[in-house]
């Protein structure tokens, strides 16, 4: 499955936006990508959705605040978040997004071409913007999972010039204001249609957008502002997390424009596989073998534990496939690690082969009482 993208990411708002701006951004995107508008075009429809997926979850308090403390697995039925954030259950695959929709544009959609006044995108102004996020792995064994970890990530890391203090600008000079459009980092272009002279908004070449330029480039940075490196982070992994499950880095990403925020780094975990004990959402599921006799007159069994052996008793006349639980000695709760899932033994009795004569008799003897 493709990793999802970090909602906020998706509509290009910082995690402090408000009600509003998380409108505005998904009305822009949803414009600039709505299917009508893109007849017959794939991408611009994933982009929609994905639009309007984050939309649907950062416009609802409840939903918004599930995703700010679990991220993605909030909305995952088989994690322990998804259980804990009570949206496990939550299909986006058959949401329908027309009320989302005409909730924001009444109908612009409908109401040629005035909707569209704004369309054409790309179009950026001199406002601050978050920086990009990135991405990272990192793989932890099913013990580091289930009782929470910390791992050193060395990762390449865009960090503000010493020289210039991340202006850009050579020592003792500083960025001045674009000529071209005045700082407003926007130019307004008129052209020539046959419907006679339009006018559009587009991001003014001479400073892309920022409203300012730099006259004398910082030597040491060539006038970017950053040097990237590789940086160590230590990234502290809590116990219960999921294979696939991110965390959030914040503010690790790549810096803003604008003086936006810096992105996040987003580190996803692998979970290695236990060669006795399998993960299913918050329990665990193992298989043990107990011998005949054992079945049938009962006694006791080693069972592997995420808390090492225990010991568990065998009632006679125990059938194969027979299911006991280990109440508690499940996966922890992201939220509370305090509590804990449970695990299910599955009992397998073994049928004994290569008997001896001694053994093969008394099972006869056996036999025959039956058949009295
Ligand atoms: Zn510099
Ligand atoms: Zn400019």
């Amino acid at each position: 499955m493709a990793e999802k993208r970090d909602y906020y990411e998706v509509l290009g708002v910082s995690k402090s936006a408000s009600a509003d701006e998380i409108k505005k951004a998904y009305r822009a995107l949803a414009k600039k990508y709505h299917p009508d508008a893109n007849p017959g075009d794939k991408v611009a429809e994933a982009k929609f959705k994905e639009a309007s997926e984050a939309y649907a979850v950062l416009s609802d308090p409840d939903k918004k605040k599930a995703y700010d403390t679990y991220g993605h697995a909030a909305f995952d039925p088989n994690s322990a978040a998804g259980a804990a954030s009570g949206f496990g259950g939550f299909d986006f695959g058959s949401m329908d997004f027309s009320d989302i929709f005409s909730d924001l544009f009444g109908d612009a959609f409908g109401g040629g071409f005035g909707g569209f006044s704004s369309f054409g995108g790309g179009r950026r102004s001199n406002r601050p913007r978050q920086g990009e996020s990135l991405r990272t792995r990192v793989s932890i064994t099913f013990d580091e999972a289930m009782k929470g970890t910390t791992k050193q990530i060395t990762v390449p890391y865009l960090e503000e010039c010493s020289s210039c203090h991340g202006s850009g600008a050579k020592a003792g000079t500083s960025p001045v204001t674009c000529d071209r459009c005045g700082g407003r980092g926007q130019v307004t272009v008129q052209q020539r249609t046959p419907f006679g002279i339009m006018q559009s908004v587009s991001t003014c070449p001479e400073c892309n957008g920022t409203g300012k330029v730099i006259k004398e480039k910082c030597s040491s940075c060539n006038g970017t502002g950053y040097n990237r490196v590789n940086k160590s982070f230590e990234v502290n992994i809590p116990a219960g997390i999921d294979n696939g499950q991110s965390v959030r880095l914040t503010g690790k990403g790549n810096p803003g424009e604008n003086g936006g925020v810096r992105g996040d780094l987003f580190v996803a975990v692998t979970v290695a596989q236990h060669p006795i004990l399998k993960r299913q959402g918050v329990n665990i599921y193992s298989t043990v073998a107990i011998d005949y006799p054992t079945a049938v007159l009962g006694g006791e069994v080693k069972v592997k534990t995420s808390d090492g052996d225990v010991m568990l008793k065998i009632k006679p006349g125990t059938q194969s496939d027979t299911k006991m639980r280990l109440k508690g000695k499940g996966v922890p709760l992201l939220r509370d690690p305090k509590a804990r899932g449970d695990q299910y033994v599955t009992i397998v009795v073994n049928v004994p082969t290569n008997l001896n004569k001694e053994q093969k008799e008394a099972l006869e003897n056996y036999k025959k009482t039956l058949d009295q």
